[in-house]
């Protein structure tokens, strides 16, 4: 299975962010759209990446309320990226050895989607149950 095939199916919508937002932007976001991290955007241009981890760090190791701390100063600035051909055991790797669990996919330069953990755990099962299916069928045939 490969990325644009995930992609193909939960669509390429990215929920994004401005830099000079705040945390309780963030938070608002990310519980409107049921998910757990916003790409930052500079107009066109990818800033950097914040997830709910980087709301829980704020939350233990600042003072501030959320409402006063911008989004540029806690979010990730080197984003890791996929490209829609990479396989997804390929992805698997990336994330678990990255320790990350969001992986926008970037097409020459154009981003054309998002692919979390679970969008990888979902296509794993969703691969597994069909070749159990035909493996089946082919045992009792
Ligand atoms: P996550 O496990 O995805 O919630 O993120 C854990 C930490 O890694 C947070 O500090 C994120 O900002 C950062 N992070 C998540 N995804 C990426 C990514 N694709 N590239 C760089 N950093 C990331």
């Amino acid at each position: 299975v490969k990325t644009h095939q995930i992609l193909r199916n939960k669509g390429e919508n990215v929920y994004c962010i401005s830099p000079e937002a705040t945390l309780a932007d963030v938070v608002s976001k990310l519980v409107d759209k049921n998910c757990g991290s916003l790409l930052v955007m500079n107009g066109d241009k990818v800033a950097g990446i914040i997830t709910e981890r980087d709301i829980l760090r704020a939350c233990a190791a600042d003072e501030r309320p959320l409402s006063k701390i911008r989004v540029i100063e806690k979010m990730t600035v080197d984003v890791v990226i996929g490209s829609p051909d990479e396989d997804v055991n390929t992805v698997m790797g990336t994330l678990t050895e990255k320790r990350i669990r969001h992986l926008p996919i970037v097409e020459q330069d154009r981003l054309v989607g998002i692919i979390s953990i679970g969008d990888v755990v979902k296509a794993q099962v969703d691969h597994l149950a069909m070749e159990n299916h035909y493996l089946k069928s082919y045992i009792h045939s």
